[in-house]
């Protein structure tokens, strides 16, 4: 068996593990079962592909998004790593021709959508299959006490009793309190599990938080407006996400920076599924470059380069808050995560979404008593968060999800004592004419190959590049972040340019 430094270089190009990636790892390898809290970004997914990689069968990694799967499935392939996707997406036709391939052994890892597990055909296929792992992306979603609770994950153990063999099963999740972590562990059924945790700060992301009220009602949301637009004018070439409370918002926000020649994308659930995708792989390829949503944009958005992501009104909830805004600087650079709050913005959240009555509620009274109080209470959070300005931002944060923090971080709003923002990018001291060689031709490339550009070489990879100006093979591989593939496909390409630089 090849081991897994091997298969981190071969495959994805890094040299050395994150935090908590190597135990993760030796777990499943060991036939051990894990449940993983890991901060967005961490890298959870390596934590299942490795293994995945270097076990004898298959794995079945359950996701509870088509465009989730989509990336990761293209990512992979581009690595040379045979894997596959079964979800709603396909025709008919097109999901039994990807069985028969997978029961014919082609890939390694198929992502699956939790509905996919209850087919017919599909249990056909894993019962005859090796399935020596499945891995649960996203497991909150099993719980009701999580914030995104499908009822689909909780098929998981029914299918995976109907398997000859009992697999591996590896839980992983960015937002998980006590209470989310005993539903997962107990309706997957985890045996002797190992318990995984990690920090969960990112140090990289600048927290901000910024009054739009200004006493006179009126002018209430011209702050926030406005704040937005000299914001983004601010930061053109970056990427970014807006992210309002309904959908009217969103719609709004979308006027004003258009009057402001500021070009944006719309999405939220009600737009059609066919736009959506587009919007999301223009996104992608950084056709366009500010998108304004509902929490509709979400899980699937696994675009590393995100710089800002800026709260247009308080989320009703820390884990829905740390999640948006966790969606910036996930390649681990400089970041700004920004909450524009105000009052209204609370009694909205409290009155049109907790408080709200409903009809055909799949609750019993009693359950729902207890759903409104927990609600209520990680509201109440929130709006702590936003409204104090003497305890650290990024305090709040790390206690919420019960970690100890020290006094002061020095990355926030409150730290910083500013609520203008001041980025403060770190510098990396490379060659700024070869660096936009690189890109140029790495967009090229990206057009070319139908890869986003990160898939082919992140914008802080082109800089290592650019600082280096490797002269051939064994200098370029040296550089973190490009895998045997890449280099195979590009690297000829990328020293044709350097070595003409001294
Ligand atoms: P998560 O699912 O935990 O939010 P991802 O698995 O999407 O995070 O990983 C986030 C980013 O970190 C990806 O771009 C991934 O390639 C990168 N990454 C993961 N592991 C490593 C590592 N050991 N070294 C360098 N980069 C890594
Ligand atoms: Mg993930």
């Amino acid at each position: 068996m090849i081991d897994k430094y091997a298969v981190l270089k071969k495959y994805f190009g890094y040299n050395s593990f994150r935090k908590g990636q190597q135990e993760i790892i030796d777990s499943i390898l060991g036939g051990r079962d894990v449940l993983a809290v890991m901060p967005t970004g961490a890298g959870k997914s390596l934590c299942y592909q490795i293994p995945a990689l270097m076990l004898r069968g298959i794995t079945l990694v359950v996701s509870p998004l088509i465009s989730l799967m989509q990336d990761q499935v293209r990512i992979l392939k581009a690595s040379g790593v045979p894997a596959a996707y079964l979800n709603s997406s396909l025709t008919p036709a097109q999901i039994r021709l990807a069985t028969e391939r997978a029961a014919q052994g082609w890939y390694k890892i198929i992502y699956v959508a939790p509905e996919r597990l209850m087919s017919e055909n599909f249990i056909e296929f894993a019962v005859h299959a090796d399935i020596s792992m499945v891995a649960v992306d996203e497991a909150h979603c099993i719980s009701m006490w999580g914030h995104e609770f499908r009822p689909g994950y909780r098929k998981i153990s029914e299918f995976v009793n109907k398997l000859p063999f009992r697999p591996v099963i590896a839980a992983f999740t960015a937002t998980a309190d006590g209470k989310v972590r005993y539903d997962i562990s107990k309706m997957l059924c985890l045996r002797n599990y190992f318990q995984y945790s990690s920090g969960f700060d990112r140090p990289e992301l600048y927290f901000s938080a910024v009054c739009m009220d200004n006493g006179e009602r009126d002018f209430e949301h011209d702050k926030g407006l406005n704040f937005l637009i000299s914001y983004i004018k601010g930061h053109k070439e970056e990427s970014g996400i807006v992210y309002c409370v309904t959908r009217g918002q969103t719609q709004a926000v979308y006027e004003a920076l258009a009057e402001e020649d500021i070009r944006s994308c719309i999405y939220h659930a009600g737009i059609d599924n066919q736009t959506r995708k587009q919007i999301q792989e223009d996104f992608t390829f950084d056709r366009v470059k500010v998108i304004i949503a509902t929490n509709a944009f979400g899980m699937g958005i696994d675009k590393p380069d995100i710089r800002y992501v800026i709260n247009y009104g308080m989320p009703p909830t820390i884990e829905d808050y740390y999640q948006q805004a966790g969606r910036a600087g996930r390649d681990g650079q400089p970041a700004d995560c920004i909450l524009l709050y105000d009052n209204k913005g609370y009694m909205l959240i409290k009155n049109s979404f907790i408080l709200r009555p409903r009809e055909d509620d799949e609750m019993s009274p009693e359950d729902r008593r207890k759903y409104i109080s927990v609600q209520l209470s990680k509201l109440s959070k929130m709006y702590r968060y936003a409204f104090s300005d003497k305890i650290c931002l990024r305090k709040q944060i790390l206690e919420y999800f019960g970690e100890k923090a020290p006094k002061k971080c020095n990355n926030c709003s409150v730290c910083r004592k500013i609520s203008l923002i001041q980025v403060q990018k770190t510098t990396v001291d490379y060659d700024k004419e070869l660096y936009e060689k690189l890109r140029s031709h790495i967009k090229i490339l990206s057009i070319r190959s139908g890869l986003p550009v990160y898939a082919i070489a992140s914008y802080s990879v082109l800089q290592e590049i650019a600082k280096a100006k490797p002269k051939n093979m064994s200098e370029l591989r040296k550089i973190k972040g490009l895998s045997e593939e890449k280099l195979r496909r590009y690297g000829q390409d990328i020293i044709d340019i350097t070595s003409k630089y001294k």
